[in-house]
């Protein structure tokens, strides 16, 4: 089983009911065990800002899923909470579910690169990442606590 790290994300249609929902779909997940969710923060649009606050939380799971059917599974969530992919970059959306990490493994293909490239910089990744994982290392072999100081909280604040 490989530990894997997953980002959460809504800002549309009752984002924390939306972010549930998205929590339950990953505790029936095939071949994986649901390990545990961080709490829920409110947090301020990336790109374009015509457009609500988000919700975001970092969910963990043990799969024995490869990342690409992993990556399959949630993209099947995302359409099955109502995602539309517009052209947009950082449009809002019912559903965002991004593999943050995959155990300490690196991938660089047409569809996946894991760590997810926004991890060290996103304040509403690595907070709650934090939360679940205070003595996270990255495959980097930077520590997540130290990641951490580098990044401003931007507003970044719990809700539950
Ligand atoms: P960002 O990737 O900057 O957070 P986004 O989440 O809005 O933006 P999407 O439209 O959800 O981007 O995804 C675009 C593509 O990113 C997906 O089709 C997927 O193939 C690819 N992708 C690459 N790496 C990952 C990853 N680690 N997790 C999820 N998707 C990934
Ligand atoms: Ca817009
Ligand atoms: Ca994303
Ligand atoms: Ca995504």
């Amino acid at each position: 089983m490989t530990k894997v790290y997953i980002g959460l994300g809504a800002n549309l249609n009752e984002p924390i009911a939306q972010l549930e929902r998205a929590i339950d779909a990953l505790k029936s997940l095939s071949d994986s065990h649901f390990v545990g969710c961080s709490r829920f923060y409110g947090s301020r649009p990336m790109g374009p800002q015509d457009q609500p606050d988000y919700v975001n939380a970092v969910a963990c799971i043990e799969t024995s899923l490869t990342a690409e059917t992993l990556l399959d599974a949630l993209q099947k969530i995302e359409l099955e909470q109502g995602r539309i992919r517009k052209n947009e970059r950082w449009g809002p959306r019912t559903l965002d579910l991004d593999i943050l990490l995959f155990g300490e493994l690196q991938i660089n293909t047409e569809r996946l690169t894991v760590p997810h490239y926004g991890l060290c910089q996103r304040e509403f990744v690595v907070y709650p990442l934090l939360e679940i994982a205070p003595h996270l290392e990255l495959p980097s072999g930077d520590k997540l606590t130290d990641i951490c100081k580098q990044v401003p909280l931007n507003g970044l604040t719990p809700i539950q």
